[in-house]
């Protein structure tokens, strides 16, 4: 009698549809190795998608971290599934043998929140971006994850509504909402966490949840909706969001004010909001950018902190709303304040906040753009950028900062020389310190970029051990095996 020798022991035995419920997956036999699991399963992924699975190197860095400096850590392979029956095969096959998953969407997010430390698989969500049902009765519409915000507002414009939330870039609405994601205009509108109603969502073992229904409101049960918003991958994988609309206001007004100092533009933004105008978007540049505005965009502002200002509503209601905070401005020593309702004419206003990112660039050729953002309470916003500007003079950086002030919001862009290892060391002080100053004032260590690898050193100075275990404890019960984009938000072990 012959023995057969193995020389890799079979894969752990997957559960059973019917008994998916919340059993998940063994840990993956120790034997088969991570080189093992990665050949079985990049062979059973190439057999389910054919070519649209991708190893090839450049597509692989391409799913790493590309917008900051954090390390690029591409994953073993890209996946592109067209349905969310294919994103549940995918997630059992990897599941199975242990491999990471990594969620992808356009790839913006700018803490390495799609790195694959691990390796892995990355689920490109490319191919699903079906807008699939649009309720303008009731104000909300259900998308595929792939869809990106200017996509979606292009296909809603007929029905006369609009998705409101605008990060700069034109990010993926799955990626929006596992970052809790925000912008510009939250002020008014809110953030993902506000404008998702539901989710659809593969759970670590391949089984699919539906968090909520469309209904407005609901209290039944815990809130699975916002424990997935803003959990960057790593709880499940979002298959289909049900989201909140607006109508399109029928008038918009613009325009630009320019203050003697950032206390007097923070004060302005302070009173507006105190007095119940309901402000759309309120944006501060200060004189730096609006230096580097001036260069980039051939414009004449007065080298002074700027705030952007828009107004939504009927046509005598953002006249109304434009006047007054006009008053308000010139009582704290701004103005003139130049505003107008044509879209031509708005778009010129605004311009220096378009161009941020690429004017601040321009500051200082060849250099890398390092952008972090911290949120602090309204009231606490000028003391909080005072603190962070003489920071910055004092670490003899270059840094121009931008801030969603109505929220409390700012980021900077840092231009720094990646060539130069005390220029990167002065950097990441430059940062921890604004971090402990924005903690210090009651604040967050990340109002709208999330967490990834980036930001999960401040995680236990902002909630405290026990409710960091919380967090651990919510990762375990739902990934045991912790394959759902590891090394993002909480460790384990
Ligand atoms: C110039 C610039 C300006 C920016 N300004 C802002 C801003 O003002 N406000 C703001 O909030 N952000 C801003 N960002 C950051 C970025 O645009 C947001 O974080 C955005 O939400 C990321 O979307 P994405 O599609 O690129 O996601 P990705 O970067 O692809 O992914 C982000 C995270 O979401 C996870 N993910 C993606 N899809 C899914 C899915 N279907 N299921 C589960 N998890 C998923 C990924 O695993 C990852 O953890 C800016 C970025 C840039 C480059």
């Amino acid at each position: 009698m012959t023995t057969a020798v193995r020389s890799t022991p079979p894969p752990p035995r997957p559960p059973r549809q019917a008994e998916e419920g919340l059993s998940f997956y063994a840990p993956p036999f120790a034997e088969e190795g991570r080189e093992g699991a990665r050949t079985a399963v990049l062979a059973e992924l190439a057999r389910q998608l054919g070519d649209r699975l991708s190893v090839a190197s450049a597509v692989r860095t391409q799913h790493g971290n590309t917008t900051t400096w954090v390390a690029n850590q591409p994953p073993d392979a890209v996946a592109f599934p067209s349905s969310a029956e294919e994103v549940q095969a995918i997630v059992r096959t990897c599941a199975t043998h242990g491999l990471p998953i990594i969620p992808f969407g356009v790839g913006t997010s700018l803490e390495g929140q799609v790195n694959a430390p691990l390796g892995g698989v990355s689920i490109d969500f490319r191919d699903m971006n079906r807008v699939l049902a649009v309720h303008p009765e009731d104000l909300d519409c259900v998308v595929e994850p792939g869809v990106t915000r200017k996509q979606l507002n292009a296909f809603l414009r007929d029905y006369g509504v609009f998705f409101p939330l605008d990060p700069g870039a034109d990010a993926s609405i799955g990626g929006m909402a596992a970052t809790r994601a925000s912008g510009t205009n939250a002020v008014r509108y809110g953030t993902m966490k506000d404008n998702v109603l539901a989710l659809k969502a593969v759970l670590a073992n391949g089984a699919m949840i539906t968090t909520s229904r469309r209904a407005r409101k609901s209290a039944a049960g815990y809130d699975l909706t916002r424990l997935l918003v803003g959990s960057e991958g790593t709880l499940a994988v979002i298959t289909e969001i049900t989201l909140r609309l607006h109508g399109i206001p029928e008038a918009i007004a613009g325009g630009v004010c320019p203050f003697p100092s950032v206390e007097a533009a923070c004060e302005a933004t302070i009173a507006t909001i105190q007095s119940g105008i309901p402000v759309a978007r309120i944006e501060l540049l200060d004189a730096l950018q609006v230096k580097a505005v001036n260069a980039y965009s051939k414009l004449t502002l007065p080298e002074r902190p700027l705030l952007c200002v828009e107004f939504h509503g009927s046509a005598s209601g953002v006249e109304e709303q434009s006047a007054r905070f006009g008053e308000i401005a010139a009582d704290l020593g701004g103005g003139p304040f130049e505003w107008a309702t044509k879209a031509e004419d708005r778009t010129r206003l605004w311009q220096a906040r378009h161009d941020a990112y690429w004017a601040a660039l321009g500051l200082r050729p060849g250099a890398k753009a390092i952008a972090s953002d911290v949120c602090v309470p309204i009231s606490r916003l000028a003391e909080c950028v005072t603190a962070t500007q003489a920071d910055i003079a004092a670490s003899r950086l270059v840094a121009p900062i931008v801030g969603h002030v109505g929220d409390g919001n700012f980021h900077l862009s840092i231009l720094v020389d990646m060539a130069d290892a005390d220029e990167i060391r002065r950097t990441e002080e430059l940062l921890e310190r604004m971090v402990e100053r924005a903690l210090a004032m009651e604040g967050t260590c990340t109002g709208e970029h999330g967490v990834g690898q980036g930001k999960m050193k401040y995680l236990k100075a902002e909630h405290g051990d026990t409710a960091l275990l919380a967090m651990r404890a919510i990762k375990t019960a739902l990934d045991p095996q912790n394959v759902m984009n590891p090394g993002k938000i909480v460790t384990l072990g």
